[in-house]
């Protein structure tokens, strides 16, 4: 029996012509001997409602759910895991019997990364951003056990209301730093994140770090995936940082996101190497 499941995009008057998650998926299908699809299909905000009540009535097994339906569609859910709560977005929406869940992938996809270079338990940890990745990455870190996260964010309001989303919610200890000019990397600082639209599809942009305080005690992660070796990333290499870039994040929010919705663990391996086909990486 064939299965399917869909992935909501905004619309940005665009055609989708395919993304890197369904090429991922469906290379993994394929290896995998499952006769399922995964479809990318353009939803307006409007129409955000009829879609999930769409995906209900067609029996489509899940989906993954993307800006600017992260937030909207958590209303139209039955319930959500402890993850996709704290963060207050939903980008995995996966069938149990006829109820429709959310989850959070994109955290536990980076965790997952983490994980090959560093235990982020125990960990001090600077995320910079406090977008809805960041916001993904600090709420996961925190539930795998790390010590202390602080966000250094340009715009305040948004920093202050991730630091106390971490404090007051999950809990853990956690400041906001204001982001003016080159930031300096404490000296007890391990992990290093940045989780900034900084740098996506700009090999030349910049993430205003002091490059002199970067060092080969730390590891330093990049959520941009492409180019898979963002500026940052090779700066950070040069003065001995361990780095991670953001295909691993990627890759792997597919692999758990596969699995929730069909049970079967996919070969990482192959959805990798779909994944830099896809970018031609
Ligand atoms: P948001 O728009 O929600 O957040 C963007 C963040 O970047 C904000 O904190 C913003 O700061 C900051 N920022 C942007 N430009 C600058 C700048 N010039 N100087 C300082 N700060 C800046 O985006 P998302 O969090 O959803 O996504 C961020 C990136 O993560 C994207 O590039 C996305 O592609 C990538 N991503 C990668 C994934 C992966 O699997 N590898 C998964 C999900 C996302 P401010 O609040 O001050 O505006």
């Amino acid at each position: 029996m064939s299965h399917a499941l869909q992935e909501i995009v905004s619309c940005m008057g665009q055609p989708v012509a395919g993304n890197p998650t369904q090429f991922m998926m469906e290379r993994a299908f394929v290896a995998t001997g499952l006769d399922w699809r995964y479809l990318t299909l353009e939803v307006s905000p409007e129409n955000l409602t009829d879609a999930v009540r769409g995906m209900r009535a067609m029996g489509f097994r899940g989906g993954n759910f993307t800006i600017p339906h992260k937030v909207a569609v958590i209303p139209l859910l039955d319930g959500l895991s402890q993850a996709a709560e704290l963060m207050g977005a939903v980008n995995c929406v996966y069938r149990e019997g006829d109820k429709l869940l959310g989850e959070n992938t994109d955290g536990k996809g980076f965790v997952q990364s983490l994980r090959d270079v560093t235990d982020p338990s125990g960990k001090k940890i600077v995320v910079l951003g406090a977008g809805g990745a960041a916001r993904a990455i600090a709420v996961e870190l925190a539930l795998s056990g790390a010590a202390e996260i602080n966000i250094v964010n340009r715009h305040a309001q948004r920093g202050q209301e991730l630091v106390q989303l971490l404090i007051e919610r999950v809990p853990i200890a956690s400041q906001y730093i204001e982001w003016k000019g080159n930031y300096d990397v404490p000296l007890e600082c391990d992990v290093l994140i940045n989780a900034t639209s900084i740098g996506l599809c700009d090999p030349s942009a910049r993430v205003p770090v002091n490059a002199n305080t970067l060092h080969s005690g730390l590891v330093v992660a990049d959520v941009i995936f492409n180019p898979a070796e963002s500026r940052f990333l090779h700066e950070a290499a040069a003065h001995g940082a361990t780095t991670l870039d953001g295909l691993g994040m990627l890759v792997n929010q597919a692999v758990i996101g596969f699995k929730i919705w069909t049970g079967v663990e996919p070969d990482a391996g192959v959805m990798r190497d779909a994944l830099e086909e896809f970018l031609s990486v």
